[in-house]
């Protein structure tokens, strides 16, 4: 069976944004694919990634996700963001994952052959140890030679004011100049690109970035460029006559002849419902709007004068002129929200 929907993942795309990356760091990267890489396939993403040579490994959010990972033996380290529970320390270790810790009781129930990232909290109050807590925790796990890395997640770095990046950054120097060299890693991908490098960090975790999204004000600071080219495809088409109404409610109503195209993809796929009324996409490179209610499985689209035929290609989103950014903006939603809720239906393609 045929998917209506494909996502092709751009490994140039990829690569190039990686050594962006490194590049305004200085560091090496610790390449976030939780969430099945942001959308985009783990498993394709890890595969396209894992020979980069800057990047040290892949960070993932839950459990389930860095079990998966290892079943695909990267070839390169993994780490878990979120605390596990008791139970799952030891077949995580013993999968090689390297694990998250920020109590004494964490650090001690560790088993000799596990690898730990001292996560200290310097003020995004969502997980870790706090600095002077911190230090001790650290230090008791260097005494076992656990300690393999630290690192912190900053709360405000993908904004215009970096007051509040900075002093965070200063707190978690202080709790490093008390440790034994560890690997150290601050800063997501909004990090990266307003702060640049940053001393001491061995690598850095920029996510939405490396898959060539950038805020708006950060645009331009390195070369970016979108993975993912979202494509669905026409399955049928129409004409709709002047009066008609298309799609749920009534909403769209037309006020001429019209040739419409409907569209294998929908909100069940992961597009935003909420961009009924704004939405486009591109039919033969060109604009084309959604007319009516997006619907779960479909949309329709406006394809008059253009000789469109069942099978045809739209394109969603993409590289070019219509992003997940525009996407995003009509659904009142952001891109991480949007790429991390494509669903299974579509299938990823890593492409040259
Ligand atoms: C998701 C995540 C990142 C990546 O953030 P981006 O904003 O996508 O760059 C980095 N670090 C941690 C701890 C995260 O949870």
């Amino acid at each position: 069976m045929l998917a209506r929907a494909q996502a092709l993942i751009s490994e140039s795309a990829l690569r190039g944004n990686l050594t962006a990356l490194a590049r305004r760091a200085e560091a090496r990267l610790l390449l976030p694919v939780k969430a099945n890489a942001y959308g985009h396939g783990m498993e394709a993403v890890t595969r396209l990634a894992a020979p980069h040579p800057d990047v040290w490994g892949f960070a993932v959010a839950m459990p389930r996700e860095a079990a998966a990972l290892a079943a695909l033996n990267p070839g390169k380290p993994i780490l878990l963001l979120t605390p596990p529970t008791p139970e799952e320390v030891r077949p995580l270790a013993d999968l090689g994952v390297r694990l998250p810790v920020a109590s004494v009781a964490e650090a001690d129930a560790l088993p000799p052959h596990a690898r730990a990232h001292l996560k200290v909290d310097t003020g995004m109050n969502r997980l870790g140890a706090r600095p002077e807590e911190a230090i001790g925790i650290g230090q008791r796990l260097a005494e076992r030679g656990l300690l393999e890395g630290a690192y912190t997640h900053f709360a405000t770095a993908d904004e215009p004011d970096l007051s509040f990046a900075h002093e965070q950054f200063a707190r978690f120097q202080t709790v490093l100049a008390a440790l034994p060299p560890v690997l150290a890693h601050a800063a997501n991908g909004g990090g990266v690109l307003s702060l640049g490098p940053l001393p001491g960090m061995s690598l850095a975790r920029p996510g939405l970035a490396a898959y060539g999204f950038a805020p708006s004000h950060l645009r331009g600071v390195a070369p970016l460029t979108p993975v993912m080219t979202l494509q669905a495809r026409v399955t049928h088409v129409h004409t709709v006559h002047p009066g008609e109404t298309v799609s749920y409610g009534g909403l769209w109503r037309a006020g001429r002849e019209t040739l419409v195209a409907t569209v294998g993809i929908g909100y069940a796929d992961g597009y935003p419902r909420n961009a009924t009324g704004s939405a486009h996409v591109l039919i033969q490179g060109e604009r084309r709007p959604v007319l009516g209610r997006i619907c779960m499985d479909q949309m329709m689209v406006d394809v008059t004068g253009l000789k469109v035929r069942v099978g045809d290609w739209a394109e969603v989103w993409g590289p070019g002129s219509l992003t997940v950014t525009d996407a995003a903006a009509w659904g009142g939603t952001i891109e991480y929200e949007v790429l991390t809720g494509l669903g299974a239906r579509v299938e990823r393609v890593a492409v040259g």
